[in-house]
Parts: C-alpha cells; sequence; structure tokens
C-alpha cells in the first residue's frame, strides 16, 4: 500500500467521523468477515433508566430501591447509574462502606448496617441468595420485554429485583442491514440475560444463532478468539465497559466515541459520533481505498 493512498483514506476517515489510529489500520479491515457488536452502549444508547421496582412478598419496594441506589453510587456501570438516579428521586442515599465491584456481576458493599448485594442472579446465588419463584417470575417477564432485570439482595435474603430500560438507538437496525449489504456477518455479544439479547437482536435484524448472551467480561475475549481458531477475520465494536479486552484482541477494534477513554485506547479505530453505521462506513473507506491502492 502507497502511503500517500493510505493517509487520504485517513483524511476522508476524519471527515465521516472516524478516528483512526494509524494508516496501516485500514489494512487489517480488508479480510473482516465478522462483525461482533457489544449490546450496551453501542447497539443501544446506554442511557438507562429506572422503571420498576419489585419487592418479595413482606418487603418494602422503597428499601429495595434505596439500598440497591445507595450501593450502585460507586459503579460507574450504566445500569448503576440509571438505580442510583432512579433511587435519588425518592430520597437522600445512605453511604456505603467496604464497596466491591465483582465486574461483569454487580456490586457489593454495606448500606444502613446491612450486607447489600446487587447484580446477576447468579452473584447473588453465589452469596446463598436466591430468587424466589415470584422475583424469578417478575424478570423473566421483564427480560422478555427487552428490560434488564438486576437482582437485589441483604442479610442473607434475595429481597427484590430493579428493572432497567434502555434504548435501542435508531440508527442500529439500519447498520445492521448494510453490514449485510457488505457480506458481513453481525454477532450480538452482550452479559445481559439471553431473553433481553435476543428481544434486541430480533428488532435489528440480527439472527437468533448470532447472539451470545450470559458472558462475564473475560468470556468476550473467548468468544472473539474462538471466531478467530474458527479462520474468521473479527471486527469488534464496543464502548469499553467490560468489553475493552475484547476490543483489544479483536482484529479491528471500534470504539464508540460516546463510550470510554479505555475503549478509545484498546482501539484501532473511534467512532466519533457513536453512530453504528460509520461503523459500515469505516469498512467500506478502507475497502475503497485499498482498491485503489492495489
Ligand atoms: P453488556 O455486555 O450488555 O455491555 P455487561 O457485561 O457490562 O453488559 O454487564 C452484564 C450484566 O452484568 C448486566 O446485564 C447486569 O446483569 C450485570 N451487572 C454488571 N455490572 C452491574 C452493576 N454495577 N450493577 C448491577 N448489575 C450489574
Ligand atoms: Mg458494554
Amino acid at each position: 500500500a502507497t502511503p500517500t493512498a493510505l493517509m487520504v483514506g485517513t483524511g476522508r476517515g476524519a471527515q465521516l467521523g472516524i478516528l483512526i489510529k494509524g494508516p496501516e489500520v485500514l489494512e487489517q479491515t480488508r479480510r473482516v468477515d465478522t462483525v461482533v457488536l457489544d449490546k450496551t452502549g453501542t447497539v443501544t444508547t446506554g442511557q438507562m433508566t429506572l422503571t420498576e421496582t419489585h419487592a418479595a412478598t413482606g418487603e418494602d419496594a422503597d428499601d429495595v430501591r434505596r439500598l440497591a441506589g445507595a450501593l450502585e453510587a460507586a459503579s460507574e456501570h450504566p445500569l448503576a447509574r440509571a438505580i442510583t438516579d432512579g433511587a435519588r428521586q425518592l430520597t437522600d442515599l445512605p453511604s456505603v462502606d467496604n464497596f466491591v465491584n465483582v465486574e461483569g456481576l454487580g456490586v457489593r458493599g454495606e448500606v444502613e448496617g446491612h450486607r447489600v448485594v446487587v447484580g446477576r442472579p447468579s452473584l447473588l446465588a453465589n452469596d446463598g441468595l436466591s430468587l424466589p419463584d415470584e422475583l424469578r417470575a417478575r424478570a423473566d417477564d421483564a427480560a422478555d420485554r427487552g428490560l434488564t432485570t438486576v437482582a437485589v439482595g441483604w442479610d442473607g435474603w434475595a429481597r427484590g429485583v430493579v428493572v432497567v430500560a434502555d434504548q435501542i438507538k435508531d440508527t442500529s437496525a439500519q447498520a445492521v442491514r448494510e453490514l449485510r449489504g457488505l457480506g458481513l456477518r453481525p454477532v450480538l455479544l452482550t452479559g445481559d440475560h439471553h431473553r433481553v439479547a435476543h428481544s434486541v437482536a430480533a428488532v435489528v435484524g440480527i439472527h437468533g444463532d448470532d447472539v451470545v448472551a450470559e458472558v462475564l467480561p473475560a468470556e468476550k475475549v473467548d468468544i472473539v478468539e474462538s471466531l478467530q481458531a474458527n479462520g474468521h477475520v473479527v471486527a469488534m465494536v464496543g464502548d469499553g465497559v467490560n468489553d475493552a479486552a475484547a476490543l483489544a484482541r479483536a482484529d479491528l477494534g471500534l470504539a464508540m466515541g460516546t463510550g470510554t477513554d479505555v475503549a478509545i485506547q484498546a482501539s484501532d479505530l473511534t467512532l466519533v459520533r457513536g453512530d453504528l453505521r460509520v461503523a459500515v462506513d469505516a469498512i467500506r473507506l478502507s475497502r475503497r481505498t485499498l482498491s485503489v491502492i492495489r
């Protein structure tokens, strides 16, 4: 590839809203056949809102929301922000001691003298707190509506669930269609519940077979590696929340400019506006730039 043509590609990228780490990056995109899309903050806006709080029989929904909101104030996860903001509308939040973030699973800490845990049901189960059937049914129902459920427990019991809504970006479905138009296979990757993942996939047009859900942050890297081991050349698009290692491992990492600094550092390309269609532009641009060169 001639340096001049690559420089032209880089300049055109900037006009489109794509920051390219180095001209050589364009060459890596040529053989990409699979595009892994992180769900939260990539296919969706990641600007979440707390929509429902359900308490187990005999528990108070206000307690569920207050203790969960207080604990999540120390977390930077988009889910945490939604839960904290939702709880603050109700009451002032108490302080937290001994806060622990369990990456991709949830948070633990002490609030008002209680040992509180908030996160995936599997995190609570780890601590010996299992969701009663009534809460499990609430969680399944919310997941079928594409909403994310977070379990809340303290002092040995699962006490409630909070439900958080995210928005699918208007542009995501079109981006998925355009990726297919370029002969690329879109895959949805998420730590969220499989029902939520399938609901989002159906809306944006990703095949059910190409949905990988309920993965831990470290497993996101394994998914990228196993695609590569099967001969695929993998682009990964993410916002850096629990997916930075996978972005770095992909043959081509694309960071949402609206995401974290970690994402931008781990990636080859940054999509300035956080619009998934620009990922398609980036792949098109690199193909065009390289065909000019060849
Ligand atoms: P995604 O892959 O969709 O970007 P993450 O890997 O960041 O999602 O998180 C996966 C799941 O882990 C969430 O759906 C949630 O159940 C749980 N989780 C992670 N962090 C938190 C947190 N701070 N509070 C509650 N739940 C959390
Ligand atoms: Mg994410």
